[in-house]
């Protein structure tokens, strides 16, 4: 076949041409597949879509035996391998899923070099039984997808990973590569060092991915601003991103009872429901998938032309991925979120209350602020985003809401000390809700018990509305000048940093909360 005549001539570029059609090489996969090629180990961060696959499978063709890819998920293997012998390579998937004949047949290809890529999970790629098999065959490469598994820093830690380090004393001399869409510096010291992979030429490549516009608002009526978003969509497919199964199933029911053909996905579903939903949205056009971010990863749908978030993502490097699944054609997609201060409150509460250590729940805290730090930015999202990513983008990008409408600011200092000072005063015992009705000065059952009517602070903001106090609240939580004690029922607490807000050592600039969010970046009426 052509493939072996490629093979014989084993040059990178000729395989990319008779074997995937394409011209050339994108971006730096020539780099990767010349470095590979010649033995030597590599770390390959590049976003997602930027053609990743290539870097290990081209390799692969051109050295002798066979290259071995650690997946994480049996869908993405069966997935890449159809892809695979559609183009004439000769690939399988080793796991569980396979008839024992199945099994022994791709055993018996292995043993006669009758294979030039397999994939394998990481459990098995650890096992005795597999270093055994593997004595006898030529091995051309390892390649480990997906790699930012192996950090507990990411947010789709396996621990399975973190057995794959012995691939290195195994089998000395096999080139390693690993791959990850994941950049913060953190994942990628992991990657390296938990994958003994020191000697390893790094790759990297930027992480902007210039055509998804991004945008978050303000929370006021989800349903709504969700359906005024989708609406700009025509036969288009995507994504919508709920937290929990129960929110999955409510939101696809009611777009559709709107509508709009939406379909849920979630782990708690029947298998073969989950699969049918996954199948649909691979095929269909102008289908929206309402998820739980059990969806997602190894999806390769290249026309994604939005994802939403009803509900504010793990961290930042989870919104990165989530929403970088929109767009890996190249073409113009929005990604959207809608989030608020229930968000935040819910989401410090999980984490003082989970079961992590306390050095590991301050990194979730730091994640967490990391996220909403984005979320509150007068500036541009994406410089921002990038910035997270120890990326330097100059700003203006012109294609994120704060861009496209840029915020406007005020100097909030004022406002801040007589939103801490209600704090204050109140005694660090309430809620966002009280501390407001404290300075717009309402007069009610609750602010008259605790005899609050009668404070100094009592009214002190009534110039301000108190839409604008629950913004200011929330700010001041994303700066880390306050924070809420849940064990208090969700009492505000001034953070030691207030104190240099008080002293006026500090100015802060707060974003104008927009007159009814979702309307802001088009200016549209509804
Ligand atoms: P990643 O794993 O980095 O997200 P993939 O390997 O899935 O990206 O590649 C994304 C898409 O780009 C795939 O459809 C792939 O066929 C295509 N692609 C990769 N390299 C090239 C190239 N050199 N020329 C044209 N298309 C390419
Ligand atoms: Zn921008």
């Amino acid at each position: 076949t052509n493939l072996f005549d490629a093979r014989g001539a084993a040059n990178p570029l000729d395989i990319l041409k008779r074997v995937y059609g394409f011209s050339a090489f994108r971006g730096q996969q020539q780099s990767v597949v010349e470095h590979v090629v010649a033995g030597g180990d590599a770390v390959v961060l590049f976003p997602t879509g930027a053609g990743k696959s290539l870097c290990f499978q081209i390799p692969a063709l051109c050295r002798k035996g066979v290259g071995i890819v650690v997946s994480p998920l049996i869908a993405l293997m069966r997935d890449q391998v159809e892809a695979l012998k559609q183009v004439g390579v000769r690939a399988a998937a080793l796991n569980s899923s396979l008839t024992r004949e199945e099994a022994v047949a791709i055993r018996r290809a292995l043993s006669r070099g009758e294979l030039d890529l397999l994939y394998v999970t990481p459990e098995r790629a650890v096992t005795d039984g597999f270093a055994e098999m593997a004595a006898d065959i030529d091995i051309a490469l390892f390649a480990i997808d997906e790699a930012h598994c192996v950090s507990q820093w990411g947010h789709d830690f396996r621990p399975e990973y973190r057995g794959l380090d012995c691939l290195a004393s195994r089998f000395p001399g096999v080139p390693r590569i690993a791959l990850t869409a994941t950049a913060d510096p953190h994942t990628r010291d992991d990657i390296i060092e938990r994958l003994a992979l020191n000697g390893a030429r790094v790759f990297t490549s930027s992480f902007d991915r210039p055509n998804i516009a991004y945008e978050i608002v303000e929370r006021d009526q989800p349903r709504q601003q969700l359906l005024r978003f989708l609406s700009r969509f025509k036969d288009a497919s995507g994504i919508v991103y709920c937290l929990s199964r129960a929110k999955v199933e409510e939101t696809a029911d009611w777009l559709n009872a709107q509508g709009i053909r939406a379909l849920p996905y979630h782990a708690g579903m029947d298998r073969a429901l989950r699969d049918a939903h996954q199948d649909a949205f691979l095929k269909e056009e102008n289908l929206c998938l309402v998820a739980t971010v059990a969806f997602g990863m190894g999806i390769d749908k290249p026309d994604v032309r939005y994802v939403a978030h009803l509900d504010l993502p793990g961290s930042v490097e989870a919104y990165y991925q989530e929403t970088g699944r929109a767009g890996r054609d190249g073409l113009p997609s929005e990604v959207w979120m809608a989030y608020g201060m229930a968000d935040v409150i819910q989401r410090r509460r999980m984490i003082d209350e989970g079961g992590s250590p306390e050095e590991i729940k301050r990194i979730e805290r730091a994640k967490l602020n990391a996220l909403l730090a984005i979320c509150e930015t007068a500036g541009c999202r994406r410089q921002a985003i990038l910035a997270h990513f120890g990326e330097a983008h100059p700003g203006r990008c012109g294609h994120c809401d704060t861009c496209l409408k840029p915020v406007e600011t005020w100097d909030g200092t004022e406002a801040a000390i007589k939103a801490l000072a209600a704090v204050y005063r109140t005694g660090e015992r309430f809620g966002t809700g009280h501390v407001v009705d404290v300075l717009i000065g309402t007069v009610n059952e609750k602010t008259e018990r605790f005899g609050h009517v009668n404070m100094p602070v009592f009214g002190a903001g009534k110039e301000l509305p108190a839409r604008t106090w629950q913004s200011v609240f929330r700010q001041l939580l994303a700066l880390g000048l306050i924070s809420v004690d849940h064990a208090a029922f969700g009492a505000l607490k001034l953070e030691p940093e207030a104190r240099v807000v008080f002293r006026r050592e500090r100015q802060l600039f707060f974003r104008k909360d927009r007159p009814a969010s979702g309307k802001a970046a088009r200016g549209q009426k509804s």
